[in-house]
Formats: structure tokens, sequence, C-alpha cells
């Protein structure tokens, strides 16, 4: 069994895109994936049931994902530089923590760029990051380590400064008051909650900032094609959708907890299905 928790765990599609991947490897007697809601306060019992329950895989989503550091066994270097676990293999009792949100970011952005992610292939790139929580962390680790000179833009500034000395490699940070320099950035990349469900008026970034030679990345995932790309993609530019980050980072998950190849046109579709997307 593999679970995902968070508080809450509202609309989560990792059980949909796990589940599906499980039948179509014939392992879906083996293997259920499931969802819990779960307190801060409480995730160090989760933890000992893990153990006592012998679940083979913990997805740690918000606010989890640096909380649980504190519970488990060993962590993978990456995510220790990250500073956040978003996922827990039980190896016969030990746990682990690793990350997979960064390759979530970066097998997408190697994909438009038609580069081999293993390489350094964002350098001389210039990468401008929206937001500085949570999943900022890993996308800015991810970027840096690709080569990328990183510009960090966030409502509280002492939160992005905070992050960008944290990071291998130096980074500018800006206030959002200087959001229109982004205008001169290859990549644009929200990874703020602005336009998500609730609020999809909203955007982080005016159109007229937006060009056909940048690429566009929206962490937000709900809705499917925010307010921020749709009006990067009438700009010409080219946009990647939140759907492929929660895609990736979802594939290396399945590989940690199953050792099994993933069925990675299978997991798409799962998730295409859902948004009543056609097949791609
Ligand atoms: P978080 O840790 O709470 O960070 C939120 C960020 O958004 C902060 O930088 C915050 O700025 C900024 N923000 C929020 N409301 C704002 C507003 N009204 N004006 C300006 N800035 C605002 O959240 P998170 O975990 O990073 O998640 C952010 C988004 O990424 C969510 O939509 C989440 O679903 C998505 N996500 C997607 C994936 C995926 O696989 N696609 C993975 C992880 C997360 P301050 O620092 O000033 O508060």
């Amino acid at each position: 069994m593999c679970m995902i928790v968070g508080d809450p765990v509202k609309h989560s599609l990792s059980p949909i895109m796990h589940n599906s991947a499980y039948k179509e490897l014939g392992i879906d007697d083996e293997f259920v994936f499931t969802a819990a809601n779960v307190k801060s306060e409480n995730i160090e019992d989760v933890i000992r049931a893990v153990r006592v329950m012998n679940i083979r895989g913990l997805t740690c989503t918000i606010p989890h994902k640096m909380e649980v550091m504190k519970y488990i066994d060993e962590i993978d270097p990456v995510a220790m530089k990250i500073g956040a676990v978003n996922t827990v293999v039980n190896d016969d009792g030990v746990l682990k923590g690793y990350n997979t949100d960064w390759l979530g970011t970066v097998i997408p952005l190697a994909m438009a760029l038609d580069n081999d992610p293993a390489t350094k292939f964002l350098e001389g790139k210039k990468v401008a990051l929206i937001g500085a929580g949570g999943a900022a962390r890993a996308m800015a680790f991810g970027v840096i380590e690709k080569g990328a000179n990183l510009t960090i833009y966030n409502r509280t500034v002492q939160k992005a400064e905070k992050l960008a000395g944290e990071l291998d490699r130096d980074a500018q940070v800006r206030s959002l008051d200087s959001i229109s320099e982004v205008s001169d950035a290859d990549i644009i990349i929200n990874s703020t909650s602005i336009g998500m469900e609730g609020n999809e008026d909203s955007t982080p970034c005016d159109e007229k900032f937006f060009n056909e030679d940048q690429i566009v990345f929206d962490a937000v995932y709900i809705p499917y094609e925010t307010r921020f790309l749709r009006e990067a993609r009438y700009s010409g530019a080219h946009i990647i959708h939140g759907i492929e980050m929660l895609l990736f980072q979802g594939i290396a998950q399945f590989e940690y907890y199953t050792g099994h190849k993933a069925p990675t046109d299978n997991m798409k579709a799962s998730l295409f299905k859902h948004f009543n997307l056609p097949g791609k």
C-alpha cells in the first residue's frame, strides 16, 4: 500500500495516476494507492503507522514535506539539499525520504527545449521564478542544478532571500514590484498558488510581459490551464502545464515505490482523462 498525506488532500490526482499504473502492469493485487487528510501534529503518528502497517510508500504534500524529515531514518542527499521530502520509501522498516518535485520541473523543461535532462541544459538561460514557498524550493534547486541564471520574485522578499541563500549558485531576488523584468527572461515559472481553483481570475504576471520566444511554466494544475498559461499561450510562448510537473514527479515516485519502470503513457492518459482532455 502507498498513500498521500496532506492537510487537506483536496482533489489529489496521485491515487488516480498510481492506481491506473498498477492496473496497467498487473500489480494491482500487490499495490493500492490511497489518500488521507493528516494534521501536522499527527505526522509522527503516521510515520509510526507506516512502520507498523508496513506501508510501502508515503507521498507527502502541503504542509508535511519538511516536518516528515524529523521522523524518518534516512534522507537522500538531493532531498536534504532541497530541504523537503515528498516521497518516503519503506524498505523493510527503514524509511528513506526523497524529493521528486525537482524532476517534475527539469524533465518538462528539457523536453520543451529538446535537451537531455541529465545535462546542464539551462546554462546561459535566464529563469524568472515567481514564488518562494514549498514548490519553489524544488523548482529553484532544479533549475540551478541545470545551470540557469535564476531570479526569484516573491511578495515576501525575506522568504525569497532565504531560499536564494540556500542554493548552490547565486540567485537574484526581487519583490513583485519588479515583475515587469520577467519580460527579459527565457523561462518564466509560477510557483505561487495565484490562479488556483477558487481564484482563477488572478495571475502573477501581466500578459504584456510574455513573448513568443519564452517558455512559461505554471506549477498550479487545478485548473488545468490557468489564466497565466492561457495569456502566455495567446502571446505565442511555449507553455508547460502544472500537470506535467505532477506527472514526472509521480513517475519517479512510482519507480521508487514499485521497483518497476513506470508506464508513463498510461499515467499521463489517466490524468488527461480526469480533465476530460483529448488523449495525448
Ligand atoms: P506555499 O508553500 O504556501 O507557497 C505559496 C507561494 O505563493 C509563496 O511564495 C507566497 O508568497 C505566494 N502567494 C500566495 N498567495 C499570494 C498572493 N495573493 N500574492 C502574491 N503571492 C502569493 O505553497 P506551495 O506548496 O509552494 O504551492 C504553490 C502552488 O504550487 C500550489 O498551487 C500547488 O498546488 C502547486 N504545486 C504543484 C505541484 C505539481 O506537481 N504541479 C507540486 C507542488 C505544488 P509569500 O511568500 O509572500 O507568502
